[in-house]
């Protein structure tokens, strides 16, 4: 994974771009919804091989899980917003693949899993793998992680939210 600080803002990120009025009930969902894939890592504790289809950056990283969970909690949720709410979430909880997808470690990324378990990495692996174990984050690693996320995640996810709220103030004055 990248870290979940990193997941998170892309979640925040793409949020606030497709709806303009998102709600805190959204934004926390988008944000949780951009870090759950990672619960396959219990599959290690379970005894399940990382390439198992089950295994992590498995189902939980693939497109038919993002549909299936978004369109769940879209449906619980999202009363008469379901179809945003389910837009988001769906971005949202892919994110999670893209980024895992654009790291430098790890196996790649099981995006057509049930249908095809191959793993995917994309081409330009730049972010650099973050570590599991919060002890291991703060070590020389976590320094790494943490500044190849602000240059690939956070300068360009800041850059579109500081356009946004400019957009907005423009739109709020004329
Ligand atoms: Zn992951």
């Amino acid at each position: 994974m990248a870290s979940i600080f990193g997941h998170g803002l892309v979640a925040y990120t793409t949020a606030k771009v497709i709806d303009s009025k998102t709600s805190t009930l959204l934004l926390l969902l988008a944000i949780g919804c951009a870090i759950l894939p990672d619960i396959d890592v219990l599959a290690f504790k379970l005894g399940v091989p990382y390439v198992h289809p089950l295994g992590h950056r498995g189902f939980t990283h693939s497109i038919l899980f993002a549909i299936l969970w978004s369109g769940l909690l879209a449906f619980i949720f999202g009363k008469n917003r379901k179809q945003i709410f389910f837009i988001v979430l769906f971005l949202s909880t892919i994110s999670h693949g893209v980024l895992d997808g654009m790291t430098t470690g790890g196996k790649g990324v099981g995006f057509f899993i049930p249908f095809q378990n191959s793993r995917y990495f994309f081409p330009w692996q730049v972010i650099k793998v973050s570590p599991i174990g919060i002890k291991q984050f703060f070590s020389e690693w976590g320094m790494q992680v943490i500044i190849s996320e602000l240059i690939y995640i956070a300068i360009p996810c800041s850059i579109i939210l500081i356009t946004l709220s400019i957009a907005k103030k423009k739109k709020e004055w004329t």
